[in-house]
């Protein structure tokens, strides 16, 4: 069922034990408003526990109490008993194990068009934020709590990450007002940008290969990245790789095939004019209009033909 988010604070007010989670290949946006909600309904006296079931990026290390977040597939409880499982950032097709573990209705907030709320007690979806964290922060005006500059650093963290630093689509008037409040918490916009840009040096080297492999499809119109099993050896993190090509003039759509085991690849698509989260949609993924992604099973060179053949019909279509 939809809700409103007045209702949201009401359902989180009435709870009392809740366990807090998000999509698994966590981006700023998803482990930014975790620990963000966390902590606001901590500061409620609530009882809560947030799980991510996926490797953390290295880059969210400086974020305030990324250490609380747990694994599902590290503890040997069998269920979780809890009033509220809160979902953010994703329908509950992406959180892992934690669905099956946690034993409590479902309240999913997302801003991803493509939600359907399937399975789920009630969603709360608002398309229209250009992140899950410009909802937390909505949200933390309806519940009694203040704004720490920790509770800021996490929420500036998934607006800045999920607008590429306020520069794609999805930033609105609103999203520049939550991050202003957000530095006026005390949020230092350098300190976060500079965390996110940093690179190992394997990722860099991951990075110039990545590069290597750009090919042109469609007159120009379609770029593709690939990496391959060999790359993804060198990368913990693709993040940023797929922004240096769709901004090569020509480029509609670009995309960013990586190999993640046997026969399973992520694609990641980005898009100017194109909607590319019917495409993601089309292979059971997701996202919104200019970024959108999902997996597809099946060897790197199949996944290949597949993902260039559903560019070509939304290009031709
Ligand atoms: P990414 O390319 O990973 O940055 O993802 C772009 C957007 O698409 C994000 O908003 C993701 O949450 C969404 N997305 C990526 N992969 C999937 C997937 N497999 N299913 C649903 N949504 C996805
Ligand atoms: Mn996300
Ligand atoms: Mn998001």
């Amino acid at each position: 069922m939809k809700i409103e988010l007045k209702e949201v604070a009401e359902k989180l007010k009435a709870a009392n034990n809740i366990i807090v989670t998000a999509h698994i290949n966590p981006d700023g946006d998803a482990i930014g408003s975790s620990l963000a909600l966390t902590q606001i309904l901590k500061s409620m006296n609530k009882q809560v526990r947030v799980f991510i079931d996926d490797v953390l990026p290295p880059n969210f290390a400086i974020l305030p109490q990324i250490k609380i977040i747990e694994s599902s597939n590290e503890t040997d409880e069998k269920e979780i008993l809890a009033d509220l499982l809160v979902v953010l950032d994703t329908q509950t097709d992406r959180i892992g194990n934690v669905l099956k573990l946690v034993k409590a209705p479902i309240l999913n907030i997302d801003h991803h068009i493509t939600n359907e709320g399937n399975n789920v007690d009630w969603l709360y979806l608002n398309a229209n934020a250009a992140a899950t964290c410009e909802i937390i922060f909505e949200l933390s005006k309806l519940l009694p709590v203040t704004l720490t500059e920790e509770i800021a650093h996490c929420l500036y963290t998934g607006l800045a990450t999920d607008t590429g630093f306020f520069n794609y689509a999805n930033t609105k008037p609103n999203t520049l007002r939550a991050a202003a409040a957000l530095i006026e918490a005390g949020v230092k916009p350098n300190v976060i940008a500079e965390e996110m840009e940093r690179k190992s040096l394997s990722d860099f080297t991951g990075l110039v290969e990545t590069l290597k492999t750009v090919q042109f499809f469609y007159d120009g119109k379609v770029a593709g990245l690939f990496v391959n099993e060999a790359i993804a050896h060198l990368v913990d993190s693709t993040e940023g790789f797929i922004d240096l090509v769709r901004v090569i003039d020509g480029v509609e759509v670009a995309f960013l095939l990586t190999c993640k085991a046997e026969n399973f690849c992520r694609v990641s698509m980005r898009s100017r004019t194109v909607d590319v989260s019917a495409i993601a949609r089309s292979l059971g993924g997701g996202g919104h209009i200019r970024a959108a992604g999902c997996t597809i099973k099946a060897p790197f060179d199949e996944a290949k033909k597949i993902i260039i053949e559903a560019i070509g019909k939304a290009l031709n279509g």
